[in-house]
């Protein structure tokens, strides 16, 4: 068991905005993360509203943010958490590999892909299926793929396989897009790229190795499609890490956690930020930000 005075779970640029904040401190914290430093940075295909870059691949980005826990001389640790209650005056988060106890934390857990809750979607899971275009739109080089999704991060995967692929189509439940005109627009003008809306969803087809294609179900005429496909990517959402949290006062119903203006959950001790807040715009630059609000805190905190 390991002790601290601070946990950031989650070295997205929630985490690493307040690591770097409390190592200029001097609290004795910890970084836990039990993937790619950097979050959700990693899969983004292309970032163009990061301050300072006009437009940044999301790799390059998030490597560049690695960098800066390196030269803040912040190493980190490589576990992932299940769960977090409350011990005593304390907070015990357990991971895979080890316990932690700590006197405050913050949650930068971030969120995971909205699934499509359809048949066959966990077993053509990596047999076609993938919820990452930037990690897996390279096995698709001139075969015929589907988005689904109308926000921002689907588009931009979208217009990223586009690049790759002989043919793409993206569906989307409504005629309007959540996401920006710009990229829509990148998207139409594409040769190989055809829009299909109103329609969801309903079968995803596949053999016994591989998925084959999508049935998708017209929402104003009921009219049904079937598209052969060699490769689907679902990009509907994003839903909270948070199922670990075993403490009550933190989550809302939608498993999101509110926080005030200093980035105080409904427990104290407890903060979050980033992506994980409800909220309608996550960005990289919002999150760093809830970061360093909630190390400023936690250190007033510590200071009590
Ligand atoms: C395709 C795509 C494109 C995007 N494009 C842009 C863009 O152009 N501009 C922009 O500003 N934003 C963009 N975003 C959004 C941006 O990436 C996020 O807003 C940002 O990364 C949120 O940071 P975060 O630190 O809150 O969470 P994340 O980046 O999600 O980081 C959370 C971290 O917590 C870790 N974690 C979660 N649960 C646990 C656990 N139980 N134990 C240990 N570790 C855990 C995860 O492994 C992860 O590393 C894009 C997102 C996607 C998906």
């Amino acid at each position: 068991m390991k002790q601290f005075d601070c946990l950031i779970i989650g070295a997205g640029p929630c985490g690493i905005g307040a690591a770097i904040k409390l190592k200029e401190a001097g609290v004795n914290f910890a970084i836990i993360d039990g993937s790619t430093p950097g979050g959700k940075v990693n899969i983004a295909p292309r970032v163009d509203n990061y301050p300072g870059f006009k437009e940044i691949p999301g790799p390059d980005l998030a490597f560049k943010l690695f960098e800066r826990l390196m030269n803040a001389g912040i190493s980190i640790t490589g576990d992932t958490i299940v769960s977090l209650e409350k011990d005593g005056d304390l907070f015990k988060a357990t991971g895979e590999y080890d316990t932690y106890v700590s006197k405050c934390v913050l949650l930068a857990c971030g969120t995971k892909e909205r699934k499509l809750e359809l048949p066959n979607e966990d077993r053509l899971f990596g047999h076609g299926l993938s919820y990452c275009a930037l990690c897996d739109g390279h096995f698709f080089k001139d075969q015929v793929v589907a988005v689904i999704g109308g926000g921002n991060a689907a588009l931009k995967e979208a217009i990223h396989l586009a690049h790759i692929v002989k043919k793409l189509y993206v569906i989307h439940r409504r005629n309007e897009f959540r996401g920006s005109n710009n990229l829509v627009e990148e998207l139409k003008a594409m040769d190989n790229v055809e829009i299909i809306t109103p329609y969801i969803p309903v079968e995803i087809l596949g053999d016994e190795n591989k998925l084959t294609g999508l049935v998708i179900q017209n929402r104003e005429t009921e009219e049904k499609r079937t598209l052969v496909l060699d490769g689907l990517f679902p990009l509907v959402g994003q839903l909270p890490n948070t199922t670990f949290i075993k403490i009550d006062g933190i989550l809302n119903e939608w498993g999101t956690i509110p926080v005030d203006k200093e980035m105080k959950s409904g427990v104290d001790g407890i903060y979050a930020g980033g992506d994980v807040l409800p909220r309608d715009i996550r960005q990289i630059y919002l999150a760093e930000h809830d970061g360093m609000v909630a190390a400023k805190s936690i250190i007033n905190y510590l200071n009590k």
